[in-house]
């Protein structure tokens, strides 16, 4: 980027520009290169100067959450990466509760377990199936994350959201598609909507009950998931009817190493980064994958994890 356009850069944002930062502490996997700048935004209007600034000066940008269903190529991003800091990440009850429902309004940058945590405090249920699933919950939001037969789609009533094209939106429960681990209509583009915040309901519930049911929600995950390598937790989206883990453990890829990447030899669903891979290690090991399995049973599986 030019001077010019990095001084212009640097007058449009409330916190100091990181320029050529390395984007690997920023996910879980701990892979991939630098971005060339990266910007903690603290407002909406702060963002919405920032997409206008972008699409005047024809710059890349892409806004993340805290990384933990991305991979970042080795070469890094050719642009600009926004995270979202302490304003926009609050949690704030609303007025409008009815008929015992607790409804609250959460910033996208706020951390799931954060949110869980507080809720959990005040014995608000609704959320559990949450526990022990990192990241923010804007990132939550367009993944539509979940387990235990629960997910996002189920608690959330709006959202508030900003696009280049039609700036800050509030899109009601109904105008939502959500799927399985997407949120569908997040559009692409100038129209690419970013979630701010969300409004979501919950229950008042017993902070015994909520806290046991947490508990054993991790304790399950502490048996299944692998320990000590980082990764972006499960790395392929289950196909209809079946499981991804179960069709690559059948394909004997449990184990399977391509440079410092390995299938986990806990959870076949698990790249993980086994000390110094490479965004690259674990492409090619996510190909190798891809390409046995449907050799051996039909099925072409398809990342769950984002790329940058
Ligand atoms: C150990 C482990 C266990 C996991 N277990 C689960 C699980 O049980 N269930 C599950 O569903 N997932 C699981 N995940 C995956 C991951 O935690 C979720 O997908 C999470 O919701 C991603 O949130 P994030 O903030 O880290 O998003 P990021 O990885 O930062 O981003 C994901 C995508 O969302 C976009 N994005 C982020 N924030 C916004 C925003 N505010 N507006 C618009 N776009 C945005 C990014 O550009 C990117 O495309 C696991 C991951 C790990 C490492």
């Amino acid at each position: 980027m030019e001077e010019r356009l990095r001084e212009n850069l640097r007058n449009l944002t409330s916190n100091p520009v990181q320029w050529d930062c390395p984007l690997a502490p920023f996910t879980t996997f701990g892979v991939g290169g630098p971005a060339e700048a990266i910007i903690t935004v603290e407002s909406s209007v702060e963002l919405s100067s920032l997409l206008k600034f972008f699409a005047a000066n024809d710059l890349q940008w892409r806004l993340i959450g805290k990384g933990s269903n991305l991979l970042v190529s080795d070469e890094g991003f050719a642009g600009v990466v926004l995270v979202f800091g302490k304003a926009l990440s609050g949690i704030t009850h609303l007025e409008r509760a009815v008929s015992g429902e607790i409804c609250l309004r959460v910033g996208a940058g706020c951390s799931l377990a954060r949110l869980l945590s507080w809720c959990m405090d005040r014995g608000y249920a609704g959320l559990e199936f949450a526990a022990g699933i990192p990241g923010s919950f804007g990132g939550a939001v367009v993944m539509n994350a979940g387990a235990w037969r629960g997910e996002v789609a189920d608690v959330i009533s709006s959202l508030n959201t900003l696009s280049l094209s039609s700036g800050e939106e509030i899109l009601s429960r109904r105008e939502l598609d959500f799927r399985y681990r997407l949120w569908h209509n997040q559009g692409a583009g100038n129209a690419r909507r970013l979630v701010l915040s969300g409004d979501i309901c919950l229950q008042q519930g017993e902070k015994e009950a909520i806290q046991s049911k947490c508990r054993k929600y991790l304790q399950q995950r502490k048996e299944k998931q692998p320990k000590g390598h980082k990764n972006a937790g499960s790395f392929f989206k289950n196909p209809a009817g079946d499981s991804a883990g179960r069709l690559i453990e059948a394909s004997g890829l449990k184990g399977k190493s391509c440079g410092g990447a390995m299938v986990s030899p806990v959870h076949a669903n698990f790249l993980v980064n086994t000390g110094m891979a490479t965004a690259n290690d674990v492409q090619q090991l996510m190909q190798i994958v891809i390409e046995k399995v449907k050799e051996d049973s039909g099925v072409k599986l398809l990342p769950e994890v984002h790329f940058l």
